[in-house]
This record gives structure tokens, C-alpha cells and sequence, in this order.
């Protein structure tokens, strides 16, 4: 059976990379039947940071993509924070120990520091690893009873992995197809240390492994990890979950990875949700009036698609079509204007009763109370908006009259223009029936009768009723505001 798992660690906000991760899980969890789970891997006490995991919770739930078990829900596998699970992992360390794939070293961070600045001096990279491991200050060098009173002493101590030597380990990720990895350039990683907490490494594998993980679905930044991964599950005795690596998310300009300053520097998030630190705001999609939808609907497309030209997918969709041989192994480029353009479908996609209602706190928050027909003036104007705070600039004259004509436009004003207004009052005061369409036919009636050039009425009319050049249909406008406010205006602006 399916079961995959999202593992963030609790560092910060979810960048957008750790949100499609967890997208991409999610709907290959759903499209086998599987099981999507959330373990967050919190063993690493120094770059903790205090909300970052409720924040993670919730930029999910708002995705509509939260995973089936996790901390406080369906904890099959439980406990699902790994500073929970503190307990379970010695034991892991100590079997290593006992099977000869792990060892315990001793050396202090100052002589660690000296030989890699040795190294460096040489113009080499200092790896701790079978060509030095028997020179240094660790428990294969050092006698039994030796290390053992050490540690009875409250030594400080790490386990690290003996890394097999002159192997060459044939890998296979769902992405990449075949990879090798030669044993000899891996260094001996540490896999629990003295404080009783595991490393990254020991923790993730152990807990795949109990948790009964079938596909580990991550970030190319951790296809590195992979070959040790690998070996540890040799070294356990246990079989290995299937890898697949996602390409990198790289900025819009430029070349590299897309980071929190390219958002920061461009205006655009790169965040689900707003993230506020002492330093500042972080923008967050959700208060930037995306629609989960609509970034879900974009977040697959970073490195995947069906095959065909299609971009709207629902999330229904995705789970049905969604396929790790489909998702490329070259990075994948954000494109934020892009992301503004897939909000625009979604938008257009709303029911305008929904629409009138987010246009409503729009409206509440501008202190603007009104008998208008919202629903409408939605309806009318939502083919231009990308977001729903976009509808006020396009429509914020109906709520108030304009105070000002704009400049240009107004070069359509001439001498004739108001005694041609105030009989366009009249004709307006004559309608019974304020409606769209009989206004319509009965202001044209009354400019063909009279041989009166259209444009020399409809343009002063639409100044005068929305301060620009713009709108929709005129008569719409007229109908929606009303007879008594239309000309209200048109009195106004002859003045
Ligand atoms: N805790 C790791 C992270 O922060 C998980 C990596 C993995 O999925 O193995 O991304």
C-alpha cells in the first residue's frame, strides 16, 4: 500500500518548494489510495523556531491538501513530532554500533576545525571517511574499555556511519532513472551525538521505516542524502522505500533556486500564508487574495504536466492525472505574473453570489454600506479582476460619485455639452421602465429624432457618471445606480 509522508522541520514558514512537495505527495497518496501523513522532524533543537509548525498545519488546511495522519490526528504510527519520539532512537544507534556499520568519535569541534583548515590550506575539502577515520580520536582506534569509561564519564561523544569503501552504489529515483554514487566520496555522517538526539539522517530513516513509508517524494536538495539513506536501510536490514527527487523551483529572472529575497525584492509571495518576524512581513498568498485553488492549480504545474496543453486542473483533476514518470527533472521556473493569470480563471470561475460576498468585506473594510445590487455590479466588472480587492478599483464609482473628471476624457466636452445634458435629464425623468435595455432605446429614440451625433451623449454621460472613460455597458451602470443618482451626476458635472 501507498504511504507517503511530508517530513518539514519547523524552521520557518513553508516556502513554496516545501509546499509543492507536500502537494505532489498528497496527490500521489490520493491517486493510489494511499495514505499522506505529516512527521515533523524537529530534532534539530538549535534552528527551531516557535509557531513555525501550527503555521505548516494551517498553510495546509487552507490548500485543502492536509494529510491524513499527523500530530494530533489518526496517530497510527505515532508520536508524529520527532522530539516526541526521543526515546526510540538510541537503541537504532546502538544496533549500528553492535553490527559495525556505526562508530563512536571523540573528537573535539577544535581539532575538527584544524583539519579542515589543513585541508583547505591544501585546497581540499576535509572528509571525514575511511582514509582518516583510523587516525583520528574514535572508537576504532581507541580500545573498548576505553571508550566505554569515556562515556560512563559524560564524554562528549557522536555516532557516525561507517561508510562502506570503494563500492559503487547503483540507485535508482523515479525521476532520475539510474544513478551511481562511488562509496569513496561520502564522508562518515553523524547519526546521534551525546545530547541523546539523533541527526536528521538516523531519524528520517528510522521513522520511514516504522511509519511503513513506500515512496519518499523531496526535494532535489536532498538527492545528496540518498546514497547514505540507501545504506542504511542496508545496514538495518530493512528494505528501502522507492525516491523520487523534484527539480528545484528557480526564480523568475535569472539563474538559481527561487528564495524568500526574490519575493521580497519583486512583490510577489513566495509564501502560503503571511509570516511576521521582528525583521518583517513575509506576503503570503492567502492575504494577497489568491485562491488555494488557484496555487494549488499553479504549484502542480512547477515541474509536472499531463502531457497535453491543458493548465486548469481542479484538484480532482490532479489526483486523477497526476504521475511521477510525467515530472521533469530540470528546475522548474516560478513565473508570478503567471500565478496572477491562473487567480483571473479562478475568479472568473466563482459564483457571484461568492464573489459579492468576499466583494462585501471589501466594501465593509472601505466603510461603504449600500442598497446596491453587488451581486450585479460582480457580475458585470469580474472579467477584469485578477483578485477580489482588483473589483474596487473598477467599480469603486458606484458606491461613490466621482469628484473628479479625468483630464483627457474631457476634451469631449464642449460648449453644447450641458444643454445637451439637461435634456438628456428629461428624456430619463419621462422612463417609467429604468431598465437597461429601455433606457437604451429610449435615449437612442430621442438622439435619432433629433439628429443628434451619438458620441457627443454617451461620452459627457459616461464622464459624468464615472469620472473616466471606462466601465462596462453605460446603461447597465445607469440602471444600477438609478434614476435619481444618475442625474444627481449629470447636474454635478454641468455645474
Ligand atoms: N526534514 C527534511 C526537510 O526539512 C525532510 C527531508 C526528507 O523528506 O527526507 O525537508
Amino acid at each position: 500500500p501507498v504511504r507517503v509522508r511530508f517530513a518539514p522541520s519547523p524552521t520557518g514558514p513553508l516556502h513554496i518548494g516545501g509546499v509543492r512537495t507536500a502537494l505532489f505527495n498528497y496527490l500521489f497518496a490520493k491517486k493510489h489510495n494511499g495514505v499522506f501523513y505529516l512527521r515533523v522532524e524537529d530534532t534539530d533543537q538549535t534552528r527551531f523556531v516557535p509557531g513555525a509548525e501550527a503555521y505548516i498545519m494551517e498553510a495546509l488546511e487552507w490548500l485543502g491538501i492536509a494529510p491524513d495522519e499527523t500530530v494530533g490526528k489518526n496517530e497510527k504510527f505515532g508520536p508524529y513530532r520527532q522530539s516526541d519520539r526521543k526515546e526510540i532512537y538510541k537503541q537504532y544507534a546502538d544496533q549500528l554500533i553492535e553490527n559495525g556499520w556505526a562508530y563512536y568519535a571523540f573528537d573535539t569541534a577544535e581539532k575538527l576545525d584544524e583539519l579542515r583548515k589543513t585541508a583547505e590550506a591544501n585546497k581540499e575539502t576535509f572528509i571525514y571517511n575511511h582514509s582518516v577515520r583510523e587516525t583520528l580520536d574514535n572508537s576504532l582506534t581507541v580500545s573498548r574499555e576505553q571508550v566505554e569509561k569515556r562515556i560512563a564519564n559524560g564524554d562528549a561523544y557522536v555516532v557516525r556511519f561507517k561508510t562502506p569503501v570503494n563500492e559503487t552504489l547503483h540507485l535508482h529515483d523515479i525521476i532520475r532513472g539510474d544513478i551511481k554514487f562511488e562509496t569513496n566520496l561520502l564522508d562518515d555522517k553523524v547519526l546521534f551525538k551525546s545530547d541523546g538526539m539523533p541527526t536528521y539522517h538516523l531519524a528520517n530513516i528510522v521513522d520511514d521505516h516504522l511509519m511503513q513509508t513506500s515512496h519518499v517524494i523531496r526535494g532535489e536538495e536532498w538527492l545528496p542524502s540518498m546514497p547514505l539513506h540507501v545504506l542504511l536501510y542496508k545496514a538495518f536490514g530493512w528494505g528501502a522505500p522507492e525516491f523520487a527527487h523534484l527539480p528545484l523551483i528557480l526564480k523568475p529572472i535569472g539563474n538559481g533556486k527561487l528564495s524568500k529575497r526574490d519575493g521580497d525584492k519583486m512583490g510577489f509571495p513566495v509564501f502560503p500564508l503571511e509570516w511576521k518576524t521582528e525583521e518583517g512581513t513575509s506576503m503570503g498568498y492567502r492575504e494577497n487574495g489568491f485562491f488555494p485553488e488557484a496555487v494549488v492549480n499553479f504549484l502542480a504545474l512547477l515541474g509536472w504536466n499531463d502531457g497535453t496543453e491543458q493548465e486548469i486542473f481542479s484538484l480532482e483533476e490532479l489526483v486523477q492525472k497526476f504521475d511521477l514518470a510525467r515530472v521533469n527533472k530540470s528546475g522548474a521556473k516560478f513565473d508570478p505574473e503567471k500565478n496572477k493569470w491562473f487567480n483571473h480563471q479562478y475568479l472568473q470561475k466563482q459564483s457571484d453570489e461568492k464573489l459579492a460576498d468576499l466583494f462585501q468585506k471589501v466594501l465593509i473594510e472601505k466603510e461603504i454600506s449600500t442598497s446596491l445590487d453587488v451581486k450585479r455590479i460582480v457580475s458585470l466588472n469580474k472579467e477584469r479582476a485578477n483578485f477580489v480587492n482588483d473589483l474596487w478599483d473598477l467599480t469603486d464609482y458606484f458606491f461613490v460619485a466621482p469628484i473628479s473628471y479625468d483630464e483627457k476624457a474631457s476634451k469631449n466636452w464642449k460648449e453644447e455639452t450641458p444643454d445637451l445634458m439637461r435634456q438628456l435629464i428629461t428624456v430619463l425623468e419621462g422612463i417609467s421602465d429604468f431598465t437597461s435595455a429601455t433606457i437604451e432605446t429610449e435615449v437612442k429614440d430621442w438622439l435619432t429624432a433629433n439628429e443628434i451625433g451619438m458620441g457627443k451623449v454617451m461620452q459627457p454621460f459616461r464622464l459624468s457618471l464615472v469620472g473616466k472613460m471606462m466601465g462596462p455597458h453605460l446603461f447597465d451602470i445607469v440602471e444600477i445606480i438609478g434614476k435619481q443618482e444618475t442625474i444627481k451626476r449629470i447636474e454635478k458635472a454641468i455645474q
